[in-house]
């Protein structure tokens, strides 16, 4: 069969050895494989002719974005059809009165916020990887400003989407406030392109922060730090980062627990300063322009990539686990208790205003990748108990699909394969992704 000459009638199509490497896997250590064929369709319709072909033939498809998830979720494991959006990458609409945006799925974030510079409006999603639109849409990506804006999730308002058998869905609309029928818009944030692939996203867009002020606190321990940033609760905090004491020692700094922050308020700076130094701070720096904030969060941003440096030649695991508030230092304690108990290395950062924690493993076999395995089941373990969740931010991919029933329940889980049948009867989006077995 000349797969490359039919799809090739909806856009632009490789069957390269280049371009199936390329995207056969994501930045996590989860194995690669190669798609049958690379497929980048030029608009909905043309996606909307490769999945009927698709479906009608039973051959796997794989939505993909930038390829920069931590989980395995863009890897086409089953082959088929990698499914590129990178070249529908046009913004369509920005209404500056009705602050919302109309994008094609394949625009990067920042080029969005690059395009509304100087409105005043920003989609305030950050995440540290180049991401897209509809990647982000697909894992229901977070970041370091989710304590102040949320999730991707609170900031989709509408969608296009093309079904497993090539139909066109519209869900949802372009206003801020909406209560009309079942929430397929939701249904589909998260999803991870197993039931169906979002060609248009109307977003939200909200004004970027006048004031910005960065603050880092340095503590003698993980209870102090977390202590304080419950007391900062009435402030306009954009960011509430945490980094482990031995990372911030490997990354050149003072070995202490220490807390970034950012404030959008003036005056909610000086607050947090007093509620730190108050709460057992050792060390508390400010800074309000532009290159002093930098040079503040400089540890902060260059961690994860330090982090993976220092381990040339090994892979990275990375753990997702996020916790009720109340929690975070507890579970940071026991990730540490672990750390040592199992004789492993691993880097902790986390977003601790909202409880999420990440552990980076490096691992360089099979032997490793059993033991960091296993630390990362104990760690989801502990969440589960704490009352919180396997992934915070990063979606359930390959890595977590072991936990969802752990966590939602047999009939929750049972519900997600109804839907999933209902979606995708014959199975072809993004097939070994989100659902066990
Ligand atoms: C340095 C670095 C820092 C990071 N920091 C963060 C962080 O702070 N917070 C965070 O949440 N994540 C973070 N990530 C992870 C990653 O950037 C996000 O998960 C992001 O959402 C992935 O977007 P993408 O465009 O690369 O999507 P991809 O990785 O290509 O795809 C993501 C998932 O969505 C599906 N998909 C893609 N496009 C579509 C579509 N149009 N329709 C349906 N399904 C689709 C894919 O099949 C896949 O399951 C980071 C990654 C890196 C490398």
């Amino acid at each position: 069969m000349d797969w490359a000459s039919e799809l090739g009638a909806w856009g632009a199509v490789s069957v390269a050895e280049e371009e199936r490497g390329a995207h056969s896997g994501d930045v996590s250590g989860h194995a690669a494989s190669l798609p049958q064929v690379v497929v980048w369709p030029r608009d909905g319709a043309g996606v909307a002719g490769i999945l009927a072909w698709a479906n009608e033939r039973g051959v796997a498809v794989t939505p993909w974005g930038a390829g920069t998830s931590v989980e395995g979720n863009p890897i086409p494991v089953a082959g088929g059809i990698l499914l590129s959006l990178a070249r529908m990458d046009r913004i369509l609409e920005v209404s500056l009165e009705g602050k919302y945006g109309v994008v094609e799925a394949g625009v990067k974030y920042r080029e969005l916020n690059r395009a509304l510079a100087g409105t005043g409006l920003h989609f305030a999603v950050e995440v540290g990887g180049d991401a897209t639109v509809g990647g982000m849409i697909g894992n229901n990506a977070a970041g370091p400003k989710a304590v102040k804006y949320g999730a991707t999730k609170e900031h989709v308002l509408g969608l296009e989407v093309v079904l497993a058998d090539g139909r066109r869905m519209r869900t949802g609309s372009k206003a801020w406030k909406q209560s009309c029928g079942y929430n397929l818009t939701q249904l589909m944030v998260g999803s991870e392109g197993t039931l169906g692939v979002i060609i248009e996203a109307t977003v939200r867009l909200t004004a970027v922060p006048e004031f910005v002020e960065v603050l880092v606190a340095e503590f003698g321990s993980v209870e102090e730090a977390v202590g304080c940033v419950g007391r900062m609760r009435g402030l306009d905090a954009g960011a509430l980062e945490f980094l482990d004491g031995s990372f911030m020692g490997f990354l050149g700094e003072a070995e202490r627990d220490t807390l970034f922050c950012e404030f959008h308020r003036e005056g909610d700076g000086e607050a947090a300063e007093r509620i730190c130094l108050g709460g057992g701070a050792v060390s508390v720096r400010r800074g309000t322009e532009a290159a002093d904030r930098e040079r503040l969060w400089g540890a902060r941003l260059r961690a994860y990539t330090a982090a993976g440096e220092a381990h040339a030649g090994s892979k990275l695991l990375t753990t997702d686990t996020a916790v009720p508030l109340g929690t975070f230092g507890a579970m940071v304690g026991y990730l540490r208790e672990e750390l040592v108990n199992r004789g492993l290395v691993g880097y902790l950062l986390g977003h601790v205003g909202d409880g999420n924690l990440h552990v980076i493993l490096p691992y360089k076999d099979r032997a490793e990748w059993e033991k960091v395995k296993e630390f990362s089941r104990a760690a989801v373990g502990r969440s589960l108990e704490l009352g919180g969740t396997a992934s915070g931010e990063h979606g359930v991919g390959m890595g977590k699909r072991e936990h969802l029933e752990a966590e939602h329940g047999r009939e929750a889980v049972e519900v997600m394969r109804m839907i999933k049948r209902g979606m995708d009867p014959k199975g072809i989006l993004n097939p070994g992704k989100v659902l066990p077995g």
